[in-house]
């Protein structure tokens, strides 16, 4: 049987409890979509963690962890709540798209937080997605939203966390440490940063996370298998689950440079990730179909090279490089 998102109340299940349903989202638009969702309640009390993937609809490596990571979750041994979400955007999932597919809007999850309850269905979507965790979590629990390079970038694999206020920065910077992935990536505000799912989680004053991985439209078992240890080092951290994390020596909260192309046409990328590359390096050259040079992508900071983009045909304002300041 399933239900509306907004009826699902993951503490109130009696404890100890590890199962998976149905939920239902966008009823109010006729019949709505199904969506799975993992809940385990722990032996004993403690925070709640809610893990959402498929923000993007090509992202596979964050829906695959989820799922595995679940599975290894023993009641017996957890203090507190851990809920899961593998997929929650069915409308572009289904049609393996980074937007939902043009049937519904086309447009982009990741920037219509914190959702319009009248809107169209992918507004309608984050209104049920952001009031779900935020109506879920306090400050005391942790969201993270796993993400990837989808079909058309490469990342190198990164845990990032927003610019908030000073409290919920500093505990969602300690929980991104505590990943155990190398790269920290400081989100500062932005007016597009502030319209995804973990900015505006953050901006309600509850600690997040987000993740980077590869993507090129895979989910290599190495990825996977490292969003399923990080998942268990924030648990082991917050003391939900037994154990020690093992320390990962990280950097602290780099900035990073996103490097956008004013051309449309072919590009051919001239460096590679983890290069790097110093102000005014040729990153990349955009060539017209009778192979002229439409455009040359130089960088506009020293630093290193994060992600690429992989998909070579370009138009004006796609991004092509995010760098990492020095
Ligand atoms: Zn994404």
């Amino acid at each position: 049987m399933s239900r509306p998102l907004e009826l699902v109340d993951p503490r109130s299940y009696t404890s100890p409890h590890k199962g998976w349903e149905e939920v239902t989202i966008g009823t109010s638009l006729g019949g709505g979509v199904q969506l799975p969702i993992g809940i385990v309640r722990g032996e004993s009390d403690g925070p709640t963690v809610l893990v959402v993937a498929g923000v993007h609809g090509d992202e596979y490596e964050g829906p695959m962890a989820v799922a595995r990571f679940f599975t290894s979750v023993d009641p017996t041994y957890l203090s507190g709540t851990f809920v899961c979400l593998p997929v929650v955007n069915p409308y572009a999932f289904e049609a393996q798209k980074r937007e939902s597919d043009a049937a519904y809007d086309g447009l982009n999850l990741a920037r219509q937080f914190p959702g319009t309850p009248g809107g169209s269905p992918t507004q309608r979507l984050a209104d049920e997605l952001y009031r779900f965790a935020t109506e879920l979590l306090g400050p005391d629990d942790l969201f993270i939203d796993l993400h990837s390079g989808g079909t058309r970038y490469e990342f190198l694999p990164m845990v990032g966390y927003h610019s908030t206020d000073d409290t919920t920065e500093a505990a969602s910077l300690e929980m991104a440490r505590t990943f155990g992935l190398k790269r920290v990536w400081r989100v500062p505000e932005s007016p597009s940063s502030t319209k995804t799912y973990n900015g505006t989680v953050a901006r309600a004053g509850i600690p997040t996370l987000g993740t980077e991985m590869p993507g090129r439209g895979g989910a290599r078992e190495v990825d996977v298998e490292s969003l399923v240890e990080g998942l268990g080092n924030v648990l082991i951290a917050k003391r939900m689950l037994p154990g020690n994390v093992e320390s990962v020596p990280s950097e602290v909260g780099t900035v990073t440079q996103m490097v956008s192309c004013n051309a449309s046409g072919l590009l051919h990328v001239c460096v590679d990730l983890d290069e790097e590359v110093g102000s005014g390096d040729l990153l990349a050259q955009i060539s017209t179909l009778r192979g002229d040079t439409a455009e040359e992508i130089v960088a506009p900071v020293e630093g290193n090279i994060w992600a690429i983009r992989r998909f070579a045909s370009v138009r004006p304002g796609d991004l092509v490089f995010m760098i990492a300041k020095a």
